[in-house]
């Protein structure tokens, strides 16, 4: 499936949408969720059109791929989040209920975040 540039992170990387930001670079934007999970919620996201992680780590240059992550660990630092512990989390595809189709991390902090997933029922 082609990448969508009409999906809402695409536009707010077009500075078509506001977001209340808190960190870019060349290779990514930081943002804040606007509804948030955790006392902390910042959304990363790549400066390039792929859809998700699947895509981004198949597709991306090495130079992106490396960029952005380095941008994720500044941006918790940056946040005050590396010293008590944050959670990065990327939805990809239908079973993880990705709703945005252009990659973003999530990185919730600022309280402690319970279990990494809703128990299995038997
Ligand atoms: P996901 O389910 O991983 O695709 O998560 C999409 C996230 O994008 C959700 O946490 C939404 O709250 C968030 N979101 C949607 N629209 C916006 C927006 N305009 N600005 C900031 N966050 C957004």
């Amino acid at each position: 499936m082609a990448y969508d540039d009409t999906n809402i992170f695409a536009r707010i990387l077009r500075g078509e949408i506001p977001a209340k930001s808190v960190y870019e670079d060349e290779y990514a934007l930081a943002f804040h969720d606007i509804n948030p999970q955790a006392p902390q919620h910042i959304l990363v996201i790549p400066k390039g059109p792929y859809q998700s992680m699947d895509d981004f780590t198949a597709h991306a240059p090495d130079a992106l791929i490396a960029g952005f992550f380095k941008a994720v660990g500044h941006v918790a630092r940056q946040v005050g989040a590396a010293e008590r512990g944050y959670r990065i989390l990327a939805n990809h595809g239908a079973d993880a209920h990705q709703e945005v189709p252009h990659l973003h991390i999530h990185i919730f902090a600022g309280r402690p975040l319970g279990p990494m997933l809703t128990p299995m029922k038997d």
